[in-house]
């Protein structure tokens, strides 16, 4: 699901890499922001309707990544060092040289054995770390980079400096799940800049390792809100949870999946009792309006959305976060509001509403609304006992909504898949155990 904009003051962190200009940045050149101690080291589809259809359906499943070393548990690593004839302790080397010493290149791994590090190499295995195709420095502070994948595909991701109510800094990374997206909201760049392929587990993680690099800081949130929606690519979304989770130390709770409905998926990530926030993208407050901003919708009627948000909610106690963007006279009118106070009441508590103003993009008509309209529409749902917050924008000088970057430099057509691409999960997929408990305390 795409984020299209990006609440926040700026902050500390965001004051330490300031730029008074967007800095665009090609394929590895670095980026060094001025006035700042920060450096950055590197700078389908079927249609919307058919998509609907598929009530019951997924991306085709990734397939299995078996010689790259990120996304790797330090179990995996300990057996791969033994069936590597090495003791385990070599495995618990490997862990630490990915996740903490953050080494890019098996010929690096200085502390193991050169003859191990040949074999591994010998044997086809990488660590799965990517280049920097490309980087934007937007003057709050906001850095998104293109991400370019093995297979020379472009993916999005973002760092996002923000400091909250209580002053404390926060470093948000916004990870894309899926390169492109098949489900064509009417309002998103991405969608409309068609699907590729899922990003496996370790594409996902990068993407957090590369933020961390480009602000050489550590990433405290991640939101699962980029290119894609990753309820399409859950098996690798939860693979990738549980990696940034347990071996590069990222709480639950900083954590956030997002997704604009599909169906049966909510009902899955509430089994892995993840302490996670889903963000459920709602944008309209009846089913016939929500139709036309998200097509894919038809497939999920209001109703089981809600129902399954409640589900979520009552298996996790983690509250639902509703995302509304509000696009200027089509869903910001306070008859809007108020109906949308309705629908939530009808579903109990456990829930917060997140009102995002339309980030302006290239290829649409829709239109940002006025500070006037988006105060009225705040204020009617707050004075029906909603607790909700307006995002501020970020980025907005920076091609920062959602897949207008890739959009950019990738504007020839992406693979477009055909019905068999969007096929059904098997339901014998096996998916990592859920989770019992919090690796991290947050
Ligand atoms: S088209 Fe895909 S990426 Fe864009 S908002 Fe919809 S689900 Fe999210």
């Amino acid at each position: 699901m795409a984020l299209l904009h990006f609440m926040c003051s700026v902050t500390p962190l965001a004051r330490a890499v300031r730029s008074r200009s967007v800095i665009v940045s090609s394929s590895r050149t670095a980026v060094t922001l001025s006035s700042s101690s920060t450096t950055a080291t590197a700078t389908a589809t079927t249609t919307a309707t058919a998509t609907a259809t598929t009530a019951t359906t997924k991306t085709k499943a990734s397939p299995p990544d078996s010689t790259v070393l990120l996304g790797m548990s330090e179990e995996q690593l300990q057996q791969l060092a033994i069936d590597f004839g090495q003791q385990s302790y070599r495995g618990k080397q490997l862990h630490h040289l990915l996740y903490k010493r953050r080494v890019k290149e098996i010929h690096e791994f200085s502390q193991v054995p050169l003859a191990f590090r040949t074999e591994l190499q010998e044997a086809g295995w990488v660590v799965g770390r990517s280049s920097v195709h490309s980087s934007v420095v937007a003057a709050d502070g906001t850095i998104k980079l293109l991400i370019k994948l093995e297979d020379n595909r472009l993916v999005e991701t973002v760092g996002i400096p923000v400091t909250d109510d209580k002053g404390s800094v926060r470093l948000t990374a916004c990870v894309s799940s899926q390169v492109g997206c098949p489900l064509r909201c009417s309002f998103c760049a991405t969608g409309k800049g068609g699907f590729s392929r899922n990003l496996k587990g370790h594409e996902i993680v990068e993407q957090v390792l590369a933020i961390e690099e480009v602000f050489n800081n550590r990433v405290t949130n991640v939101v699962f809100m980029g290119m894609g929606e990753p309820m399409l690519n859950l098996k690798e979304v939860l693979a990738a949870h549980r990696c940034l989770n347990k071996d590069v130390q990222i709480g639950q709770r900083m954590m956030t999946i997002s997704t604009v409905g599909v169906p049966n998926t909510i009902k899955k990530l509430a089994s892995h009792k993840l302490q996670s926030t889903l963000a459920l993208s709602l944008h309209a407050p009846n089913q016939k309006l929500r139709e036309k901003i998200v097509p894919s919708a038809k497939a999920y009627p209001l109703e089981a959305i809600m129902k399954d948000c409640r589900d979520y909610f009552h298996e996790t106690s983690r509250r639902v976060s509703f995302e509304y963007t509000l696009l200027a006279g089509v869903n910001d009118d306070v008859e809007h509001a108020k109906e949308l106070a309705e629908l939530l009441h009808q579903w109990g508590p456990g829930y917060h509403v997140n009102l995002i103003p339309f980030n302006p993009i290239e290829g649409t008509e829709y239109k940002r609304p006025y500070r006037k309209a988006i105060n009225m529409f705040q204020s009617m749902l707050e004075s029906r006992k909603i607790t909700v917050s307006v995002r501020q924008t970020r980025g907005l000088d920076a091609s920062a909504a959602c897949g207008q970057l890739r959009n950019e430099f990738q504007k020839s057509p992406l693979v477009t898949p055909t019905i068999d691409d969007v096929q059904p999960e098997p339901e014998s997929e096996p998916e990592p155990e859920p989770e019992k408990e919090a690796a991290v305390a947050c």
